[in-house]
């Protein structure tokens, strides 16, 4: 889907030509505002044995939250010790809890009632972000997802990769695209903001695959999107994989064309959250280009400025 739209944004997003977060906080809140990942000790259904004991195949043994705090520690320590960690270059002190690993609405309801008006309780959080899956967001827990964003403000992220049900057979998501479909659905209603993140480059997906799932999410009632390239991180049946099936892995600047020509069909109102994530480092097996986050930043910059390219431009209502 693309339009022969070549005239300039119409919507300024500071000096960037898409709809970061960075500038949907400054206007919200007047100044930055930091993530502090937590790491609240739960599991999720599809590494229990509820849905499978092996997790999805690219998933580290963090839970994909491995920058976040220690579950050893309670998330009032958590808090203190991440804000120690950001300390030397925070200058504002607005801070989102965000629940990282595993999957935050999986647990007993009064677990996570404790865990989340604890952070909430914190004076220097504003609000949450909590990551699960479109599966467990039973009655009880939306129920009190909605007492809690009356409190402060709760952003749900919900792992959806792809919308294409062969790719997410392979990489053992665990759920069909409906499950996500009904879960936007019931968050909307409650008037939960949603943020949904995507694998660029995943196995056998073609660009035009990928900017399916784009497309896709363009006619959700969404609120923001992540994007990062697929990291092959040690230890996950994905690099397993990878070892005994190479499979070609997308470049620098493939990424970066994949990158462009998304933002440019995506909706103007969603707010991007990430446009390129760096794996832990010292888990990363390939590709290799993705631990330079900031050349990575600079080059797509770099891009969408050379092709004049800006978010929305080839976005169809
Ligand atoms: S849903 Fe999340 S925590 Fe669970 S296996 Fe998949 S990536 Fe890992």
């Amino acid at each position: 889907m693309q339009s022969n739209n070549t005239s300039k944004p119409c919507t300024s997003w500071g000096n960037k030509p898409y709809h970061s977060l960075d500038y949907e906080n400054k206007k919200q809140y007047g100044q930055k505002v930091y993530k502090l990942s937590l790491n609240a000790g739960l599991t999720c259904p599809n590494r229990d044995g509820t849905i499978d004991k092996r997790g999805c195949i690219f998933c580290s043994e963090g839970g994909s939250g491995d920058f976040a705090g220690s579950s050893l520690c309670s998330i009032t320590e958590q808090i203190k010790s991440q804000q120690a960690l950001l300390s030397s270059k925070v200058r504002s002190c607005l801070y989102i809890g965000y629940f990282q690993a595993f999957t935050n609405t999986y647990g007993q309801i009064s677990t996570l009632k404790a865990i989340y008006h604890e952070a909430l309780a914190h004076k220097d959080i504003i609000g949450l972000s909590v990551a699960t899956r479109p599966d467990c967001l039973s009655e009880e827990v939306l129920a009190l997802l909605k007492e809690c964003n009356q409190k402060k403000p709760i952003t749900i992220e919900l792992g959806l990769q792809t919308i294409h049900e062969e790719t997410a057979t392979f990489i053992r998501r665990g759920y069909p695209l409906s499950c996500f479909a009904d879960a936007v659905r019931k968050l909307n209603a409650l008037q939960i903001p949603i943020v949904v993140h995507l694998i660029v480059g995943l196995p056998f997906e073609t660009k035009e695959m990928f900017l399916a799932s784009i497309d896709y999410l363009n006619y959700l009632p969404i609120q923001g999107i992540k994007l990062s390239m697929l990291h092959i991180l040690k230890g996950t049946d994905l690099h397993t994989f990878y070892e005994q099936s190479p499979f070609p892995l997308l470049s620098q600047e493939e990424y970066m064309d994949y990158i462009t020509c998304a933002i440019r069909r995506l909706r103007p109102d969603i707010v991007i959250h990430r446009i390129t994530g760096d794996g832990p480092k010292a888990l990363l097996v390939a590709p290799l280009w993705t631990s330079n986050k900031k050349n990575v930043l600079n080059q797509l910059h770099h891009h969408f400025k050379i092709t004049n390219s800006y978010q929305g431009m080839d976005y169809i209502p």
